[in-house]
């Protein structure tokens, strides 16, 4: 019965960090499914954030103007004016 409990404030713990970062509810679930690895894997995950080039904040990673700094956040890996003629 203890280690249900634990298993939940695992839950709960892993949501708290989680929600962080904006992925509060799939955290939960990975903490209630995984234990403590639900939380580490809650610590190192990045989420849905990213962190803004110019100002350092996390910000969402669909963002393409960071909500702190108002400057535009180019993806590194949506860059196709140069070099897109590749594998086809
Ligand atoms: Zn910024």
């Amino acid at each position: 019965m203890g280690l249900i409990i634990l298993w939940f404030l695992c839950g709960v713990v892993a949501a708290m960090i989680g929600s962080k970062k904006g992925e509060g509810c799939g955290a939960f679930f990975l903490g209630i499914l995984l234990g403590p690895f639900g939380i580490l894997i809650a610590v190192f995950s990045r989420g849905n954030r990213k962190t803004c080039p110019h100002c350092k904040e996390s910000v969402h990673k669909d963002a393409s103007v960071c909500s702190h700094c108002q400057r535009e956040i180019k993806e590194p890996n949506k860059i196709d004016d140069e070099s897109s003629d590749v594998g086809v």
